[in-house]
């Protein structure tokens, strides 16, 4: 291969990249996705659910747990199997706290391409280890990168389990300003989102990341939102408060 052929290669991915950074950032994929999932409930009462993806951590998850006591709210934590074995004390923490507690796969796998069972074993996985850590049994799955096919959305559906998505996206595994974090979620806050927050996580694992920005984004947001007449619960709650119209 010349040195011209390299360099051409070498600039479209270079292309492709940048295209695929902008696009995480400035677009959610989980629209597309959005048929028979729960992703908001369309009421006029003024309550939110927060959730939180990719923990339990041990850095970050106890910080955003003070936040949330302190405040006096109960949020719904998608975990993940790996991460409820690796830090069962959090996991447990979660749980005697009152929050609820939904599957997020066992090893955070994009399921889009796998099989049905394959899918299938992602999910039960997840939810024996958080079962074995928490005692608490999933009945929500949450798709590791809103990545899931209409094929699988059944198959969840047959072994009893919701697929939960959000509407408002913190963007907080990519957004380093808690400020920004909140102006944008009080702006475009609407009765009846899910919201998301990662408790754990980096750009490229569920680990290693920093999410102060998280802890700090939890208490300011709750603050603005308590103050434009707000409450906040669990995804359980926001289902039952809304069991005709959930599913669009
Ligand atoms: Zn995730």
């Amino acid at each position: 291969m010349n040195r011209k052929n390299l360099l051409l290669i070498i600039l479209i991915l270079a292309v492709v990249l940048a295209l695929f950074a902008v696009l995480t950032v400035f677009f959610d994929q989980a629209v597309l996705v959005r048929q028979n999932t729960v992703y908001r409930a369309a009421i006029r009462d003024k309550v939110v659910a927060i959730t939180f993806d990719d923990g339990p951590s041990a850095a970050w998850t106890p910080l955003i747990l003070d936040e949330l006591k302190q405040a006096g709210v109960k949020a719904t934590f998608f975990m993940l199997g790996t991460q409820a074995v690796k830090y069962p004390d959090v996991a447990r923490r979660v749980a005697a706290e009152g929050h609820e507690i939904g599957n997020h796969s066992f090893d955070h796998h994009g399921i889009f391409f796998y099989s049905a069972q394959e899918a299938a074993r992602e999910v039960k996985e997840g939810e024996k280890a958080i079962r074995d850590v928490t005692g608490v049994t999933t009945k929500y799955f949450r798709p590791p990168k809103a990545w899931i096919n209409d094929q699988e959305k059944s198959v969840f559906a047959g072994m009893g389990y919701k697929v939960i998505l959000w509407s408002l996206n913190s963007k907080d595994w990519v957004t380093f300003d808690d400020k920004y974090i909140v102006a944008f979620l009080v702006h475009n806050a609407r009765p009846g989102d899910i919201i998301l927050f990662h408790d754990s996580g980096s750009v490229f694992g569920v680990e290693g990341g920093d999410r102060h920005e998280t802890v700090k984004a939890v208490a300011g947001l709750i603050a603005k939102l308590k103050a434009k007449g707000y409450r906040f619960v669990t995804i359980s709650e926001l289902i039952r408060m809304d069991a005709k119209n959930v599913h669009h």
